[in-house]
This record gives structure tokens, C-alpha cells and sequence, in this order.
């Protein structure tokens, strides 16, 4: 039997041992074996800082985020090779979808993401720069620079493929190697998967490897630059949290855990409505989707008590016409859990579940299935449960990880945030109404207990992703229960690798380290304008001081009529002088900013191709007529693109009148070829 290998230290290994067989969920077949053994972790780890950290340091964010595309559409080629493994884990063809395509799918957000919102730099300057003395000669912000350690990553079984990248993806683009522990169960999907990437040659050696089996003494070699990213049951990251290296050294330690996520009816959504037909579909699809082992399955039902007995009915019809069995028959809707043992564990959990309510849908030993053999595989039937009273504390504490759910009734609005409450945090709660004033004061008195929240109408219902699907661009953890982890998901996922550094200095230096001007800084004022200079030539602090330029009545008559902008303040003495802030008339602020682009641009074509925007833009003094304006354009920030022959050049302008006053201080946007 196969044994599977782990990545690392730059070659596969084999271990040496039998391993633990692992089985096809559907046939009970041994798929292959595993174990970790004669895997020197800590060799691993210093591999990752030595080799792989400093090969992910010499690119930039966009650069790395550019090899992400480029793996992304290697996986995407490759992909049926992972669906067909994917299928021995239990997983139907749309369960597939939701790991693989959604893996590959996370590649391709992080990698536009990353271009979008980082700079092409290797360091990240962040947010404005503070001005800490009187004389403008002390100035701080803050930097973020890749951690120089490794991205422990620790995953559950369900999601083999999705949640290996959804925690590689960040870390690549922050420019910190991963080093990837998949669950024992599920592990030869993601064995395949890091064969795909390595092999492909795509990503700096070091940049990403893979134990397979035990984490045996993992964690005992981490030092304060590495990282943990856990998901798995609440138990286990409470021991791991705990674990005495992570906490010796402050090891940064995310977790997304188990909750018990529950969705609400509104009272509006009566049996007939739009509405009340999305809930039971929702639950329904909820419960039977990876057969219902998702973290973020819906495992409490709440429901206005005047409703449960339709709820139930219609839930129960649904889930009568859910066609269980082998994943591999297009007719099959839901598969298998991912083994005998998890059966074993979903039925030990649904007799707690049972003592608080009833079984109204489902029998947990028996279940009729197509195409396969209901004891070699592990199939378990969709389980609704009701419980009446919802002050039991079993729903609210109890998961059983598959395709269960239990219905409980509601009196109020209070209640039902109260009831949602006492899941003590979870990563997901959606709320199915056409009511906007109960979702919001559902949402608002839920959130504190919520990472995410779904409000499900007929409006975004056909748009709509649905309770269960963590987004790339939204955060995936939750408070309490739920792991207390908000750190991934966007790009803050991406700023979780990185230390924050608050920087203080004098302009001049502050501008060297973070590579962009900075007020007080030095200008470059050369004979040649910078407009003339392409991103080859042009340098950050290079300058043009264009004007003066006298605003006259005649102007500010022409900009209103010519515009159609006759608001009073430039066209009524009398309405303007009243006015606290004017005192008579005043020109028009995009009259200001239209005079200065008149006064630094060099019209003639070359290498600025486009304006894109700007940014910041305040008006600080009212400018009158018969005042006279200058205005300073300086390079303040240079973005090569790394996948076109330009790049963005965002400029800082600063328009002041005669007697040095500040009219105006706003970011210009320009596209300017590289040659
Ligand atoms: P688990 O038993 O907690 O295992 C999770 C991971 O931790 C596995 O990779 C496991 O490896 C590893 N692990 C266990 N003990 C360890 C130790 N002492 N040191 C280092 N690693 C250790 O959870 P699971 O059974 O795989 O997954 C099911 C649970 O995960 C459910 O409760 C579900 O709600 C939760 N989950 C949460 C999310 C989320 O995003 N919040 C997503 C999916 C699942 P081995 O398999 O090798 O033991």
C-alpha cells in the first residue's frame, strides 16, 4: 500500500514505517498509509527560514502575488486529477467544487488582491504619516515587513485542498514560507495537491512544505518569528494554544475552530413566502453539502414557534429527496462522511442531541443509499432534530459534525438573539426575513457573538453565496467558540504575517526606509519636468513648483456658468458674504484643482498616459478672487506593474495661495509607461 510522503527540507520523504491505513470513506477500501515518522521537524523548519524565507523576501508583494496567478492556472489544468481523489474522501462532484475550485479560487483572489491593494515594495508603509513635533522635523508611521519565520499551518479533514491555500495563499503573498499539516484522514488529497505545485517548479524552493502524518514535535521548535494557523475542533486548539513553546514565545496563534452556527426565520416569512422557502432550502442544502461536515453548517434552526410545525414538514419533504450515496454517480446528492470513525462520532454526539428533542427526520442506523454499501461506507442518513424547549443546553453545545440539525422555536426578537448568543461564538449566522428592520436589529445584537453574518432575502437570494461559504475577501473566524480567530480572510490575512514596526525618524530618512515621500522630505526640481521622465528615470521626490496663478471674478463667473455650478457661494454676494465659513464669494474648488492641473502638466505626449483619480483631495483655505495660486507636485509613490509595460505613479500636490496658506492637498493618480 502506498505510503504517503511529506515535503520537506527541500526533498519527499518516505518514512520508513507501516503508517496507519487510511480508507476510502465510500468502500471502507485501504486507500494508502501514513506517518510522519523520521521526519526531523525542526530540520524542516530552519529549511523554511533558511531557504524558502529569504527566496520570498528578494520578490515583492505584487511579484509573489504574480506567481500566485500563474499557480493558480497550473491547478486549474491539473484539477481533475484532485476531484478524483476528492471523491474517496465522501465528496460528490459540488461538494468537490467548494474544495477544489474554491482552493484554487482563493490563488486567484489573493494574487489580484495583492496587486490591487499592496504596493509592489517589499515592505508595506502603513497608514498616514504622524507628525510628532511642532517643527515637522519628527515624524513616525508605521512599517510591516515579512516575519522571518514559517507559517505552521494545521488543518481539518474536511476541506483537503481549500484549506491548505486559503492559509498558503496570504502567507506566500506576505512573503513567509508555509510549512502545511493536513488532517491524517483527508491527507492524500492534499499530498497530491503539493506534488501539483512542487513539481511544477512555480514557487521558490522553501516557499512551501508538507508533513504528512503526526506533527510529532512540531511545535516544540517554534521561535517567536513563526506562525500558527489552526483549524480543527475546539479541542484540539485549546491544547495547541496552550502548547508551552507558542506561549513561551509568543508564538502568533490563529485558530478557527467548531461552532454551533445557527439561522433565523423572520416572523414575516411565513409558510408561502419567498422567503420561507429560502430558509428550508438553505438549511437542507446546509445539512447535506460535504454531508453536513463544514464548520460552518447551520446546527440550530431558530425558528417563531407559530411556524415550527410547517418548517419542519417542508424541511423533512426536502431532505426525504436527497439521494444519498457513492459521490461518484451524477444522481447522487449527498456522499459519505469521511470515515467509519466520524460516523461513530456524529452518532455518539447525536444522543446528546437527542435528549433535548426529537428526531423528526432520519434514522442514524439506517440509511438507504445508491450505488454502494451503507456499512463498508460511511453513509449516514440527514438528521433533523426538534427541540421544543430552547433552554436545553445541548443544542447550544453538542456538534455532531455531519449532516444534523436541530429546529428550536422562538418568541421574540430578543429571544432569538438571546438563543443565537449562546452558541458563544461562532464563525457564521444568517437570518432568512424580507423584514429590514428585524435583520437589523438581529444583525446588530448578533454580531458581537458572529465573525460573519448572512441576511438571505428575495433581493440577493439568486446572488447570493450562501451561509456556508467563507468569501476570500471576508474574514473567516469567529469569537469564542469559534476560535477567536478574525485574522484571516482579505488582506488582513496577509498583514497577520507581517510585524507592524512604528518607525520614527526625520522626514528625510523616513522616506528612504519606506520608499515613498514624505511631507518635509527633500524635493528634486530638475530642468527637466517629471512628467517628461519615465518610471525608468523618475524618482520618488522628484518635483515641479508650477504657477503663480492669479483667480480672477471673470473666472469664477465663466467656471459657473460653463459648469452649470451656480451653488451661491460663487455667484451670490450677498448669500455668500452670510455664509461663516466664506464671507463673500469664492472660487469653486474644482476650479482650484482644474487651474493647478492647467499649471503643472507638460502637455505634450510622453511617457504619463493616463490620470486616474485622486485621492485625499481637501480644501483647507477658500480661495477669493484676486487671490494668487502655486502649486508643488512631488513623486510620492512609484508602482511598476509587473504584468504590463506601465505603472502607477501617485503624486502629492499641494496648492497654496500668495502667502504660503494651504488652498489645497490632495494624491494625483497617474499611469506612466515604465520606457
Ligand atoms: P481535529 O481533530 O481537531 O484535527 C485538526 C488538525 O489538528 C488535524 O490536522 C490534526 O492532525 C491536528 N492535530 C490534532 N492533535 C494535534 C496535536 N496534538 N498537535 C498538532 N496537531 C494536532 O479536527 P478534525 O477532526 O480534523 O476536524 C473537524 C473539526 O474541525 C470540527 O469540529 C469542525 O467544526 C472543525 N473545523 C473548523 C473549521 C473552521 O474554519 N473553523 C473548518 C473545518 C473544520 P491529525 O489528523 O493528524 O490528528
Amino acid at each position: 500500500m502506498a505510503l504517503l510522503r511529506s515535503y520537506v527540507s527541500g526533498r519527499w520523504h518516505t518514512p520508513a514505517v507501516d503508517g496507519a491505513p487510511l480508507h476510502d470513506a465510500v468502500t471502507g477500501e485501504e486507500i494508502a498509509r501514513i506517518s510522519s515518522a523520521g521526519v526531523d521537524m525542526a530540520a524542516a523548519l530552519e529549511h523554511g527560514r533558511r531557504v524558502g524565507g529569504p527566496a520570498l523576501r528578494e520578490l515583492t508583494f505584487h511579484q509573489r502575488a504574480a506567481l500566485l496567478k500563474v499557480l493558480a492556472s497550473h491547478l486549474t489544468e491539473h484539477k481533475d486529477e484532485l476531484y478524483a481523489l476528492s471523491t474517496r474522501t465522501g465528496a460528490t462532484q459540488r461538494d468537490s467544487l467548494v474544495d477544489v475550485d474554491g482552493g484554487i479560487g482563493v490563488l486567484f483572489t489573493y494574487s489580484g488582491k495583492g496587486r490591487r491593494e499592496l504596493p509592489n515594495a517589499k515592505v508595506l508603509a502603513e497608514g498616514p504619516v504622524e507628525r510628532l513635533s511642532k517643527g515637522g522635523t519628527f515624524v513616525g508611521r508605521h512599517i510591516a515587513s515579512p516575519l522571518r519565520g514559517v507559517a505552521v499551518q494545521i488543518n481539518a479533514f474536511n476541506f483537503p485542498v481549500w484549506g491548505p491555500l486559503e492559509k498558503f495563499a496570504p502567507a506566500f503573498v506576505a512573503g513567509v514560507p508555509s510549512l502545511v499539516k493536513p488532517a491524517s484522514q483527508t491527507a492524500y488529497v492534499t499530498e497530491k495537491l503539493v506534488e501539483l505545485i512542487i513539481s511544477s517548479g512555480i514557487l521558490p524552493e522553501g516557499s512551501l512544505q508538507l508533513v504528512s502524518g503526526s506533527a510529532g514535535d512540531l511545535l516544540d521548535h517554534l521561535t517567536p518569528q513563526d506562525l500558527v494557523a489552526f483549524t480543527g475542533s475546539a479541542a484540539t486548539a485549546r491544547k495547541l494554544r496552550a502548547h508551552d513553546t507558542v506561549v513561551r514565545n509568543s508564538v502568533r496563534f490563529n485558530a478557527e475552530a467548531d461552532s454551533l452556527n445557527c439561522s433565523i426565520l423572520g416572523p414575516d416569512a411565513a409558510p408561502g413566502s419567498t422567503e420561507f422557502d429560502l430558509f428550508v432550502k438553505q438549511l437542507v442544502n446546509e445539512m447535506t453539502v460535504k454531508a453536513g461536515q463544514k464548520c460552518t453548517a447551520i446546527r440550530r434552526a431558530f425558528v417563531p414557534a407559530t411556524h415550527i410545525d410547517a418548517v419542519a414538514e417542508a424541511v423533512s419533504a426536502r431532505l426525504a429527496k436527497t439521494t444519498i450515496g457513492n459521490p461518484a454517480n451524477p444522481e447522487v446528492r449527498m456522499g459519505a462522511l469521511a470515515g467509519l470513525e466520524q460516523r461513530e462520532e456524529v452518532r455518539r454526539s447525536l444522543k446528546s442531541l437527542a435528549d433535548a428533542g426529537t428526531i423528526v427526520f432520519g434514522d442514524p442506523d439506517h440509511v438507504e443509499v445508491i450505488d454502494a454499501d451503507p456499512e463498508r461506507g460511511a453513509f449516514l442518513s440527514p438528521i433533523l432534530l426538534r427541540a421544543d424547549d430552547p433552554d436545553r443546553a445541548e443544542p447550544h453545545e453538542v456538534e455532531a459534525f455531519g449532516p444534523v440539525s436541530t429546529l428550536m422555536p422562538y418568541t421574540g426578537t430578543d429571544h432569538v438573539i438571546a438563543l443565537a448568543a449562546r452558541g458563544l461564538g461562532s464563525l457564521v449566522g444568517s437570518v432568512v426575513t424580507g423584514d429590514a428592520d428585524f435583520a437589523t436589529e438581529v444583525v446588530l445584537g448578533a454580531a458581537p457573538w458572529h465573525g460573519r453574518l448572512l441576511v438571505l432575502d428575495a433581493d440577493d437570494a439568486k446572488e447570493s453565496t450562501g451561509h456556508g461559504s467563507p468569501l476570500p475577501a471576508l474574514i473567516h473566524g469567529g469569537p469564542g467558540r469559534a476560535g477567536g480567530g478574525e485574522e484571516m480572510g482579505g488582506i488582513r490575512a496577509v498583514l497577520h504575517h507581517l510585524q507592524r514596526t512604528a518607525v520614527q525618524a526625520s522626514p528625510k530618512v523616513l522616506a528612504k526606509i519606506t520608499g515613498e515621500w514624505v511631507e518635509g522630505a527633500p524635493r528634486r526640481e530638475e530642468e527637466v519636468h517629471p512628467f517628461r521622465k519615465s518610471l525608468a528615470d523618475l524618482r520618488v521626490g522628484d518635483s515641479v513648483v508650477a504657477g503663480p496663478r492669479t483667480v480672477t471674478q471673470q473666472d469664477i463667473d465663466h467656471f459657473s456658468e460653463f459648469t452649470g455650478d451656480t451653488f451661491y457661494a460663487h455667484t451670490n454676494p450677498e448669500a455668500a458674504a452670510a455664509n461663516e465659513f466664506f464671507g463673500g464669494i469664492v472660487a469653486h474648488g474644482y476650479l482650484i484643482v482644474s487651474f493647478a492641473a492647467g499649471l503643472f502638466v507638460s502637455p505634450e505626449p510622453g511617457p504619463v498616459l493616463a490620470n486616474y483619480g485622486l485621492e485625499n483631495l481637501r480644501f483647507l483655505t477658500p480661495v477669493f478672487p484676486g487671490d494668487t495660486l502655486t502649486v508643488t507636485l512631488t513623486a510620492k509613490q512609484i508602482t511598476p506593474r509587473e504584468t504590463a509595460d506601465y505603472g502607477e505613479v501617485r503624486w502629492d500636490a499641494e496648492i497654496t495661495k500668495q502667502d504660503g496658506t494651504p488652498a489645497a492637498k490632495y494624491d494625483v493618480l497617474t499611469l506612466v509607461a515604465k520606457n
